[in-house]
């Protein structure tokens, strides 16, 4: 193994010691060589000794751990940690015919930082969110040709914002094709996955146990489903007997992908579409409803945004909570990862003050299993959510 070293200031090793994959700028001594935006780089310690390998980029984060010992880092690393990620999706049950979307390796929690892959019948989504994930695009794609086997259809290749502006990045499939819209299972319900023109992948696979959660509660139960996007919270509260569901989202296009799902799938309960602003159409609903679920997308991307996308989530539940009927529930979330759950918990505390009702916190809700968050990197936490009941 030669790659190029990186020395860290005294005392800047610790981190890597406790094994957080991140190395910031300011911890950087110096460098062999001048380094470019996605290079394999050897980190070592004031004394020089080797810390690990991660990849390089000229940014805040400036090193993203991949090993912690002298490793190469080639297609058989990649199937090694991909085949690692893979085998705990499979013996966590969530890889069968009635559960085809999975998220197969998140990040910093699976030991690839910057490296997300999500599974949809038999095709991987990849998103590579640093620039060396997107330079080692052909490693991957070898090593997931191994991994998944002849349950791989194809690869395709998702771009974010954190490479888009790299010159010569072009989304598409790197392995194989599939039609778009593709259908695909979560829990026994049928879904379109759109990859191409879809939020994220395609799919908030991050709900999954949260929606189930919601289906157990649904029972003949009137619910709103604001904030919907692909329908995910709707499909599975219809799926367990809800009488009515409103899903209600500011964009068509979700509502448009909401419907098409309704329809590959037979339940006996109403549904109707809303196309609204969450804010202004809670403050005034027209139902009764048992159930309301708020999924808002990211109040806050950054730590400056914070108290502004505290002051958004009080006023959204507010609203919620003075709309519900006595006895009703609030899924409530944030996907917000500045907001942690202290501070989201307060938020909803605050806001039940405001609207002047009395609040009980049934369930603390969370990302789910094929999201792990790695001990050693809490920065992986991001999903949070409670069910409240408004007497
Ligand atoms: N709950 C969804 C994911 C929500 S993503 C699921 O389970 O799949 C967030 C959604 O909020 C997006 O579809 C976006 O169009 C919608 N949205 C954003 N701002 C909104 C607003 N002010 N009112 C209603 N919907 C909004």
């Amino acid at each position: 193994m030669h790659y190029p070293r990186i020395i860290l200031k005294k005392g800047k090793d610790q981190s890597i010691l406790r094994k957080h994959p991140w190395v910031f700028s300011g911890a950087i001594d110096l460098a062999d060589e001048e380094m470019t935006d996605g290079d394999l780089v050897a980190v070592h310690d004031c004394k020089h000794a080797l810390l690990g390998v991660g990849h390089f980029q000229h940014a805040t984060i400036a090193v993203r751990m991949l090993s912690y010992n002298e490793q190469l880092i080639d297609t058989n690393f990649f199937k090694q940690k991909i085949g690692r990620a893979f085998e705990l999706r499979l013996s966590l049950g969530l890889v069968s015919s009635k559960n085809t979307i999975f998220r197969l390796c998140h990040g910093e929690g699976d030991d690839l930082p910057g490296l997300i892959i999500d599974s949809y019948a038999g095709v991987a989504v990849v998103q590579c969110h640093s620039i060396g994930m997107y330079r080692q695009l052909k490693e991957i794609k070898e090593a997931l040709i191994a991994v998944l086997a002849k349950k791989l259809k194809a690869i395709y290749f998702k771009s974010t914002e954190s490479i888009h502006d790299i010159e010569g990045v072009k989304e598409g499939y790197i392995h194989g094709k599939c039609e778009v819209p593709h259908l695909a299972k979560e829990n026994g319900i049928s879904y379109q996955i759109d990859w191409i023109s879809g939020q994220k992948t395609g799919f908030f696979i991050d709900q999954r146990e949260n929606r189930t959660l919601l289906a157990r509660y649904s029972s003949n139960k009137k619910v709103l489903n604001a904030f919907c996007y692909s329908g995910g919270f709707s499909l599975q509260a219809l799926s367990n007997g809800a009488s009515l569901v409103h899903s209600l989202d500011s964009s068509q296009k979700a509502i448009d992908l909401t419907e098409n799902n309704l329809k590959l799938n037979t339940f006996s309960g109403e549904h109707l579409s809303v196309v609204a602003d969450a804010m202004e159409y809670i403050k005034e609903l027209p139902e009764d409803f048992d159930i309301i679920v708020l999924d808002p997308p990211a109040f806050a991307k950054h730590r400056e945004k914070r108290h502004k996308a505290v002051q958004g989530y009080k006023r959204l539940n507010a609203h919620a909570i003075r709309q519900i009927k006595p006895g009703g529930l609030i899924f409530t979330f944030s996907c917000s990862q500045v907001v942690d759950k202290a501070l989201f918990t307060h938020t909803i505390i605050a806001a039940a003050i405001e609207a002047g009702r009395e609040v009980k916190i049934l369930e603390q809700l969370h990302q789910p299993a094929d999201h792990p968050i790695n001990a050693f990197h809490p920065e992986g936490e991001y999903l949070k959510g409670l069910v409240i009941q408004v007497i």
